[in-house]
């Protein structure tokens, strides 16, 4: 499980950063990635990574503003175009399906494939067996949400050694326990999975922001996370701006990061005047003069969700 990022500026394209969407890549876990927000021209940021829009399973929508949503339309086209054959849900705020469903209407688009619209309250949104996904409202000029990603506990190692001292072969049961079902042996011995199981792998939890202002939910989204992934539109300098505008400076995500206990925080989302690289050096600096384990998000980047030593 990493994080990849298509666009990291705000507000619209540079030369240098596209607008906003970044894909949370689950190749392990699942066979394939997760989206959250796709602005214009993600589409062609795709084309320049590794991903594969067929391996798309969901895309989730912050908030409706164009640089995290005009480019759903034309990417959503094109998935089938890549292998992209099997139903895909875009979750996002009240309001997405009728831009969608006016966009496609208008341009007499058909998609050879099943696309479910769901527009989402707070609270969780999605869960199966492994994932749960909640959303929760944060504070902008329009309605935008932040989604935390929860891996569930897996169970632990069979303990091997335990089942070879009570005398059970290698079987289907070995893959019952495993699988933390209790089983009942031919001889009507009941073994329970807890018994032989080792301790529960606990899964990794990453929490990913619309725009906002600095607000107690992005706290709650972000509680215990492993990574969070915050806008950081601008710097200490600029702080009255942002939050005029609903935005977050690298030193408000900072504190965010450091009240909710994550383990990792990636600032995205720069305002198009922060052209030099040099400036983004001291934006990182504030975030990390709060939240040392910061890191600066790129367009084409991977980013792990642990720290890496060197940063
Ligand atoms: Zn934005
Ligand atoms: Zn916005």
């Amino acid at each position: 499980m990493d994080l990849y990022f298509l666009g990291t500026g705000a507000g619209m394209p540079t030369t240098r950063r596209n607008v906003s969407s970044l894909v949370l890549r689950l190749q392990e876990e699942r066979g394939t990635f997760w989206m959250f927000d796709c602005g214009e021209g993600t589409q062609h940021q795709v084309l320049r990574s590794p991903l594969k829009l067929g391996k798309c399973e969901f895309i989730f929508i912050t908030h409706l503003h164009g640089d995290h949503l005009f480019g759903l339309p034309g990417l959503l086209s094109s998935r089938a175009y890549q292998g992209g054959v099997d139903p895909l849900t875009v979750f996002g705020p009240a309001g997405l399906s009728e831009f969608m469903e006016t966009a496609f209407r208008v341009s007499d688009t058909h998609l050879p494939y099943t696309l479910h619209l769901q527009e989402i309250e707070p609270g969780e949104i999605w869960s199966d067996d492994s994932f749960r996904v909640t959303a929760l409202p944060l504070d902008h000029r329009v309605p935008s949400y932040g989604y935390r990603v929860q891996e569930l506990a897996r169970p632990g190692k069979l303990r091997i050694e335990v089942l070879e001292r009570m005398g059970i072969a290698p079987g289907p049961v070995y893959g019952k326990l495993k699988r933390g079902e209790d089983v009942t042996l031919p001889d009507g011995r009941r073994i329970a999975a807890a018994a032989v199981l080792g301790e529960q792998i606990p899964g990794k939890t990453v929490a990913i922001l619309g725009d906002t202002r600095p607000c107690e939910n992005a706290v709650r989204l972000a509680e215990g996370a492993d990574v969070l992934v915050h806008e950081a539109t601008f710097m200490e300098n600029k702080r009255s701006n942002a939050h005029e505008y609903g935005h977050s400076t690298a030193a408000d995500a900072a504190a965010i990061a450091l009240k909710a206990g994550a383990g990792k925080l990636v600032l995205n989302h720069f305002s198009s005047r922060y052209k030099e690289e040099e400036t983004l050096v001291h934006l990182l600096a504030e975030a990390r003069a709060i939240f040392p384990s910061s890191v600066l998000a790129d367009d084409l980047l991977a980013v792990p969700l642990a720290m890496e030593p060197e940063q």
